[in-house]
C-alpha cells in the first residue's frame, strides 16, 4: 500500500537533521512511484510531486518539525489540497424540486447510492423522491423499490415496476409527479452499461435535457484503479458532470481513483459509499481521505501536537523572561521578527491597531529579505555578544559586517533598532507591573 511505502521512505529520512535537495528528489521518486503503484494517474501523479518538490525546496527548517515529519505534512496538505479542500454542499434549486440525476457505470453503486442519499436527505428534512429511470436491467426497478421502502422514502416507476418504458418519459413525468406530491428533491437514478458506449451516453444526455437537474453526480467505484480515468473522461465529456460520488470506499480500495477522479473532471467528490446498507454513506471529507491514502493518521496527530506543543514552549519561554525581568536579547529580537514575518499580512493589520505605534517603525522594517539579512547578523555574532549587545564596539561591528556580508552601516542599524525594540520591551514590563529584576526597571 501506498502508506508502508511512505513509511519506508520517511523512515530513512527520519534521522536526518536537514534535507538537501539530493534528499527530497529521492523522497520525490519513491513517494512518485507509491502514487503509480496506488494507481494514480500518471499526468496527476506529475502535478502532484511537482507541488510537492516545490514546497519541500521552500520550506523553511522548522524547530517544531524533523524533516520527515515536516514532509508527511507537506505531503498530506497537498492530498487535501488535490482532492479539493473543503467539501461541497449540493446545489438546491431556487424552485423546488431539487433534480438530482445519477450517471455512472454499471455496478459503480448508482441504484444503492439513490437509496442512501434518499435517507440522508429525509434525514435532513428533505421529502425525496426518488425515481426508476433505469429501465434496461431486469430487476433494476424492483432494486430502487426495495431500496426505497426500507428507507421510507416515495418511489416513482413506470407501471408499478413492470419495467418497460422509456426512460426519458419516466424521468419527465417524474418531475410533473414531485410538484404534484410535493416533493422537493428528485433523485433520478438511471441505467449503466459494463463498459462505456455510444448509446448509453445518448440516453444519459437525452435524461438530462429532459430534467435539467440541478446536480448530475456521477458515481464510481473507488475499486476501478487505473480505469478511473478513461471513465471519468467519458461521463465528463459524454454526459457532463456536477460531482462525483465514490463508493465501495470499504473495500481495500487504495485511494489512487479518489486522486485521479478529482483531477480529470475537476469536479467536487461530494459523498463516500462506505457499504452495502443504507447507512453506509457520508459527505466526502478530503482530510479523510487524505490521511487514508496516506495511511498515517497517527503521524498526523503527532505532527500537529507537536506544533501546537512548540508554540506554547515559546510564548512560556517569552513570558518567564519577561517576568523574571531578564533582558530581551539579539536572538529573542530576531525570534520575534521571524513570528511576525509567519503572520504575513496580519503584520499590516498589527500596525494599524491602537498602541501598535511604536512597534511600526518595527513591523514595516520586516521583510522577507530583510530578516534574511539581520539572522545572517546575528548568527555572525558570538552567543556573549547576542546575550549582550554592549559588547559590540566598533573592531566587532566590523567582524560581524564582514562576517556576514554587509556593510558596518547596516550592522549599526540592526542594532539601533534592536535598542529601540529592548526599551520597548522593557517599557512594557515595567508597565505590566511584572519583573522584579533589576534590568526591568534601569
Ligand atoms: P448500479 O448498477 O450502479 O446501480 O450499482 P448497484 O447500486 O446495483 O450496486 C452494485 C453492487 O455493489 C451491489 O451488490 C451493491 O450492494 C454493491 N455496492 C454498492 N455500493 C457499495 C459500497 O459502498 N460498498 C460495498 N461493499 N458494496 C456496494
Ligand atoms: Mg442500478
Amino acid at each position: 500500500a501506498l502508506s508502508d511505502r511512505l513509511s519506508g521512505i520517511f523512515e530513512s529520512i527520519r534521522g536526518k537533521g536537514r534535507l538537501t535537495d539530493a534528499d527530497i528528489d529521492a523522497t520525490a521518486r519513491e513517494i512518485r512511484l507509491a502514487l503509480l503503484e496506488a494507481d494514480v494517474a500518471l499526468p496527476v501523479v506529475k502535478t502532484f510531486i511537482n507541488e510537492v518538490k516545490e514546497r519541500c525546496k521552500g520550506a523553511e527548517v522548522s524547530k517544531a518539525l524533523n524533516p520527515a515529519q515536516q514532509i508527511i505534512k507537506i505531503v498530506n496538505e497537498e492530498l487535501i489540497a488535490i482532492l479539493g479542500g473543503e467539501t461541497r454542499r449540493l446545489n438546491y434549486a431556487k424552485q423546488a424540486p431539487t433534480v438530482i440525476m445519477l450517471a455512472g457505470l454499471q455496478g459503480a453503486g448508482k441504484t444503492t447510492l439513490a437509496g442512501k442519499l434518499a435517507k440522508w436527505l429525509k434525514g435532513d428534512d428533505h421529502s425525496p423522491l426518488l425515481v426508476a429511470a433505469d429501465l434496461q436491467r431486469p430487476n433494476a426497478v424492483g432494486q430502487l423499490q426495495v431500496l426505497g421502502e426500507r428507507a421510507g422514502v416515495a418511489v416513482y416507476a413506470p407501471e408499478a415496476g413492470s419495467g418497460v418504458g422509456d426512460p426519458v418519459q419516466v424521468a419527465t413525468d417524474s418531475i410533473e409527479e414531485a410538484r404534484r406530491k410535493g416533493h422537493d428533491v428528485v433523485i433520478v437514478d438511471t441505467a449503466g452499461r459494463l463498459g462505456i458506449d455510444e448509446e448509453m451516453m445518448q440516453q444519459a444526455r437525452d435524461i438530462r435535457a429532459a430534467v435539467n437537474p440541478d446536480e448530475v453526480l456521477f458515481v464510481i467505484d473507488a475499486m476501478i484503479g487505473q480505469d478511473a480515468v478513461n471513465t471519468a473522461e467519458a461521463f465528463r465529456d459524454g454526459v457532463g458532470i456536477t460531482g462525483v460520488v465514490l463508493s465501495k470506499l470499504d473495500g481495500d480500495a487504495r485511494g489512487g481513483a479518489a486522486l485521479s477522479v478529482r483531477h480529470v473532471t475537476g469536479q467536487p467528490i461530494m459523498f463516500a459509499s462506505t457499504g452495502e446498507k443504507l447507512e453506509d454513506f457520508d459527505v466526502f471529507h478530503p482530510d479523510r481521505m487524505a490521511s487514508r491514502i496516506l495511511g498515517m493518521g497517527d503521524m498526523l496527530t503527532l505532527i500537529e501536537q507537536a506544533e501546537a506543543v512548540f508554540e506554547e514552549d515559546q510564548k512560556e519561554e517569552m513570558t518567564q523572561k519577561l517576568l523574571k525581568g531578564e533582558d530581551f536579547t539579539l536572538e529573542d529580537f530576531l525570534e520575534q521578527m521571524q513570528a511576525i514575518r509567519k503572520m504575513g499580512p496580519i503584520g499590516n493589520v498589527l500596525k494599524m491597531m491602537p498602541g501598535m505605534g511604536q512597534m511600526k517603525q518595527q513591523i514595516d522594517a520586516i521583510d522577507d529579505k530583510q530578516i534574511d539579512r539581520t539572522s545572517a547578523i546575528i548568527r555572525s555574532m558570538t552567543p556573549a555578544e547576542r546575550r549582550d549587545s554592549s559588547l559590540i564596539n566598533g573592531s566587532r561591528r566590523l567582524r560581524i559586517a564582514n562576517g556576514s556580508g554587509v556593510t558596518v552601516s547596516e550592522v549599526n542599524q540592526l542594532l539601533s533598532r534592536f535598542k529601540d525594540a529592548q526599551k520597548m520591551m522593557r517599557g512594557m514590563t515595567g508597565a505590566m507591573g511584572l519583573g522584579g529584576g533589576t534590568k526591568a526597571t534601569k
